[in-house]
């Protein structure tokens, strides 16, 4: 099966990198896509990041550097389940068409592994836009590999991050390491 796996970032794609990589019948492919981090200097670390871990893992890897911070602040809804379904939709439509338009038999994301986002919107609207684009939606409840991925991730000192990407999930993170920005 040729897979494309949509990533959002390293410490959330490596665990299902690495176990990809150890079945041979799946030909992997990585379509980097998180236009909704912010500000550019976080989109710019968390790249770096993927561009190490698929050094790392010899995963071909095929990256969109969208990263609009104006056009969000006037997109984007405050409220989280409105803002998150469409950065979900945003990115899952992008991965279904590229994945159609170059000849992958199905397509699944890194946002499968986080059990902090909303795990059966990602799926329904994984499978809705697959058939949109007419292709499979590979869908693996990935969650417990979560802590595998991050312990893998901080062994090879790969970028981790401490909001989820958006301005607003910047506002809501009480990580005592959050980075110093200004929106
Ligand atoms: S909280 Fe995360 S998933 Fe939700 S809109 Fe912000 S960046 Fe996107």
């Amino acid at each position: 099966m040729k897979l494309l796996l949509h990533i959002c970032c390293a410490p959330c794609s490596v665990a299902i990198v690495d176990k990809f990589k150890q079945i041979p019948e799946v030909e992997l492919g990585g379509y980097y896509y998180n236009p909704n981090i912010h500000p550019y200097e976080e989109f710019i670390k968390r790249r770096e990041a993927v561009e190490k871990m698929a050094d790392q893992y010899q995963l071909s890897v095929e990256y969109e550097d969208d990263c609009n911070l104006e056009y969000w602040k006037e997109k984007l809804n405050s409220e989280k389940d409105i803002r998150c379904r469409v950065c979900y939709s945003m990115r899952l439509d992008q991965a279904a068409k590229y994945a159609a338009e170059n000849n992958f038999d199905a397509f699944t994301s890194s946002l499968l592994i986080s059990p902090y986002q909303d795990h059966e919107l990602i799926r329904s609207l994984g499978e809705k836009l697959a058939s949109k684009y007419g292709i499979k939606f590979y869908y693996e409840d990935f969650r417990s590999l979560f802590y595998k991925g991050k312990n893998i991730s901080r062994g090879k000192g790969f970028y981790m991050q401490k909001f989820c990407g958006c301005m607003y999930s910047y506002s809501e993170s009480d990580h005592p390491k959050k980075p110093l920005y200004n929106f």
